[in-house]
């Protein structure tokens, strides 16, 4: 299933006023009412095992269904979002609609777990009485569950964020660092943080297989996560050559429109029988 790059729909129209108030304003509000009328949902990226190509897991991205304008994407309205304190808002129906998504292909026998992302705003110490109330109340497995964070969404403050972190661990669920290598910290975040798995940024990638430097990045990387007990996902994986360079280089898992952009969930099924995924997900 080879897929084409993910559709660009219709979006808001760039003229260069992305601070215009009055646009802002007015966008916020169509956020606000497209919240309450559950126009906030979410697509799903499958992540394929590099050695056999089995789906092992699927990343939840939301997407805003405008009535009039189309799929927007996070791009356009989360920024906007995260400044006017949106985020836990938008996070609580994220992780409602994937947890349960996940709990419905679970029952099915797509035992793939899914991962969500969260933002500064959402690693607080309620986070693990949230995620415990959600498991239990679509009867997911903990490790059904991944929470993506990265180097923003931490450096508020990192020993609070790690102890969040720990909790959610002890349940059970997995904790992905996203974007690895575009911050300052991101190494001391990997040693820092109760981390699973580490997402190498599409910024790398795509500049396999060819440059030597970011190659080196890379393979050090992976040499690290492996030796401390973490599994590897490229992100942004687009071509042959580049899944060919990461399986070289001994990389777990490969994201990207090379295997398929994210997509509706009602597609997935067919993508995950397609590839036969494993019953019971043992990544
Ligand atoms: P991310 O978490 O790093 O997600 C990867 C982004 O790369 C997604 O963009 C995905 O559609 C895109 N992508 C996947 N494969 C390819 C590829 O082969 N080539 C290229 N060029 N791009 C690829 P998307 O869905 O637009 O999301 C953008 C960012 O918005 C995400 O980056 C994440 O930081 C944020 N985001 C998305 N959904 C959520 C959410 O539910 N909550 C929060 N807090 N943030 C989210
Ligand atoms: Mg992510
Ligand atoms: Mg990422
Ligand atoms: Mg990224």
């Amino acid at each position: 299933y080879v897929a084409k790059a993910e559709g660009r729909g219709p979006v808001l129209h760039e003229e260069r006023h992305d601070d215009d108030a009055r646009t802002r304003l007015t966008l916020l509000e169509e956020l606000r009412k497209a919240l309450r009328a559950g126009h906030i949902g979410l697509h799903y990226q499958p992540q394929v095992d590099v050695r056999d190509g089995r789906v092992r897991g699927v990343e939840a991205l939301v997407r805003w269904q405008h009535t009039t304008r189309g799929t927007i994407s996070p791009f356009h309205f989360l920024p906007l979002a995260e400044d006017a304190g949106l985020m836990p808002e938008i996070t609580a129906t994220v992780l409602e609609q994937a947890v349960r998504q996940a709990a419905e292909w679970y029952r099915t026998g797509f035992a793939v777990p899914v991962s969500v992302n969260l933002s500064a705003d959402d690693i607080t110490p309620d986070l693990e009485t949230t995620i415990t109330a959600l498991l239990r109340k679509h009867r997911l497995p903990p490790e059904g569950l991944v929470l993506e964070i990265t180097e923003t969404s931490v450096m508020h403050d990192p020993t609070a964020a790690a102890m969040v972190l720990r909790g959610i661990r002890e349940l059970g669920a997995g904790v992905s660092l996203d974007d690895y290598g575009t911050g300052h910290s991101s190494l001391t975040l990997l040693l820092r943080l109760p981390v699973t798995e580490v997402k190498i940024d599409r910024s790398f990638v795509s500049s396999l297989p060819d440059d030597a430097r970011h190659t080196a990045v890379i393979r050090s990387t992976i040499e690290l996560a492996h030796s401390l007990g973490m599994h590897v996902v490229a992100e942004g994986v687009e071509t042959h050559a580049m899944l060919g360079a990461l399986r070289e280089l001994g990389c777990d898992i490969s994201q990207g429109y090379l295997h398929s952009p994210p997509v509706p969930p009602a597609e997935l099924p067919g993508i995950l029988r397609h590839s036969g995924v494993a019953v019971l997900a043992d990544r």
